[in-house]
């Protein structure tokens, strides 16, 4: 038997799980996961009112489903079962821990209360148990949003949707009644560089022309009028259909709706002000752009925010004993190959760039890397794999939790589901666990 341990039952282990307990004669694919929880970033990060994208999981129950592949929910790697420990037992292992870690902007004023990294935030509204406390403090008129990518307008919506309209999400519970009684009437999305520049993509940045209570803004001289001509092609169609969005918030009457979302480019912040140890500000500087680089211009100015939230981009967590990059907060790796028996995928992989179906071409890629060293150096088969780890896992107390237990857990939190939203999640591991004794 090729024992295969596969770290993290995010899109990319799943995906690697796919193939390998497909093409792998005689596999057994183990997927460790911290949480009792399987799907990373599909729970805890695609936005709470995108469930279209949620149902890749059907996909991913499949994979879970199968006879050869187990999943071992509940168990830390680092701590209930070291990395050594793994390198011992299993013939493979695939790394696929994505990247948890907020980005920091390295200003002053970033500690002060009332900062959230996105990482946090996001984890905080989707239930994620290790931000379930995290209690954001939202009793502000101003939220500012730094970064121009997909998570910066992910958050900026789910701020200005109205309770009503998140009923059909699977945002918990407290999240959506924090958000719904906060005051906010002006939500700030802060972007380095222009309009051209941005990361974000049509179909998100199209969303706020819909909204019930949130009107979009953007200054027009913020827009440019035309693209360079020697632009790729097909980069300039997708940049084009966001600036004719942008056109149509710039003609948006600012006082027709309750909340305002002004959407700022070419602009950095320098400093978030506080008093008492808590954001009352923000200064930031506006930028010129050279050869499509942010540089600062000297010019500054200030917006009266009492929350400030970085979207800027995350970083992976090391594991004891993996080798890792701490300048780019990545598995150390070579085209996915981290040691001998050893792959890596996904965000933890490359950093945290690209949606769902890029990390599947990823770890098929990184698969097929694996299938090929296996049928070039068959292993020689003397690890074990769970039935080494397993009764390891026992001795140290640690409750396992299996993809039935998950079922359990998903069955409970699909059975307490109020007002038409889809399921209401647990937010911590206690109550998960307490469900299947
Ligand atoms: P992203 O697209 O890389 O955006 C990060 C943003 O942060 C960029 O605008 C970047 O500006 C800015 N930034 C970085 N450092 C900064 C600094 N020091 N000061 C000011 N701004 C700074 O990353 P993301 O939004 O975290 O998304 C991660 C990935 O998930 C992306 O591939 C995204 O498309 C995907 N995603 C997709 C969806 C969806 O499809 N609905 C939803 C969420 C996420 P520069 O461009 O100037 O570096």
């Amino acid at each position: 038997m090729i024992n295969i341990a596969i770290v993290g039952s995010g899109p990319s282990g799943c995906y690697i799980a796919d193939m390998l307990s497909k093409k792998v004669a005689d596999a057994q694919v183990d997927i460790f996961d911290r949480l009792p929880t399987p799907f990373g970033l599909v729970r805890a990060g695609v936005a709470p009112d995108h469930q279209g994208t949620k149902n890749i999981v059907r996909q991913f129950e499949r994979t879970l489903s199968r006879d050869n592949v187990r999943f071992v929910g509940n168990v830390n790697i680092g701590s209930d079962l070291s990395y050594d420990e793994l390198k011992q037992n299993y013939d493979v292992i695939a790394l696929t821990i994505g990247a948890l870690r907020d980005r920091k902007l390295g200003i002053p004023g970033e500690d002060l209360a009332g900062v959230y990294g996105s990482g946090e935030f996001v984890a905080w509204y989707n239930g994620h148990p290790d931000q379930a406390g995290l209690n954001p403090d939202l009793n502000s008129s101003g939220i500012a949003i730094i970064g121009n990518g997909n998570v910066a307008l992910d958050i900026a919506r789910i701020l200005a949707k109205t309770s009503s309209e998140m009923d059909s999400s699977d945002i918990t519970a407290a999240a959506q009644a924090a958000i719904a009684a906060s005051p906010v009437q002006d939500i700030y999305l802060i972007g380095r560089r222009g309009a051209v520049e941005a990361s974000f993509t049509n179909v998100e940045l199209s969303e706020f022309g819909e909204l019930e209570r949130c009107v979009a803004l953007v200054e027009p001289a913020q827009l440019p009028g035309s693209l360079p001509d020697d632009m790729d092609p097909k980069a300039a169609k997708a940049i084009e259909k966001n600036l004719e969005t942008l056109r149509s918030y710039a003609i948006n009457m600012p006082d027709s709706k309750p909340v305002r979302l002004h959407l700022m480019f070419c602009a950095s912040p320098v400093n978030i002000i506080g008093d008492n140890g808590k954001v009352c500000g923000l200064k930031l500087e506006r930028n010129t752009l050279v050869d499509g680089r942010a540089q600062p211009s000297g010019e500054t100015f200030q917006l009266d925010v009492q929350t400030v939230i970085p979207a800027i981009g995350y970083r992976s967590e090391a594991i004891d004993g993996m080798p890792f990059d701490e300048t780019r907060g990545i598995v150390k790796n070579d085209e996915g190959c981290v040691e001998a028996g050893v792959y890596t995928a996904g965000w933890c992989k490359r950093g945290p760039q690209g949606v769902i179906p890029a990390n599947r071409a990823d770890s098929m890629a990184v698969a097929k890397q694996i299938i090929a060293d296996l049928e070039s150096t068959p292993p020689q088969g003397n690890r074990a794999g769970y039935d080494v780890t397993g009764p390891l896992l026992a001795e140290r107390g640690v409750c396992v939790v299996s993809f039935t237990d998950w079922q359990t857990i998903n069955q409970a939190e699909l059975a307490r589901a109020e007002n038409g939203k889809p399921r209401e999640k647990f937010t911590s591991v206690e109550q998960m666990l307490a469900l299947l004794n």
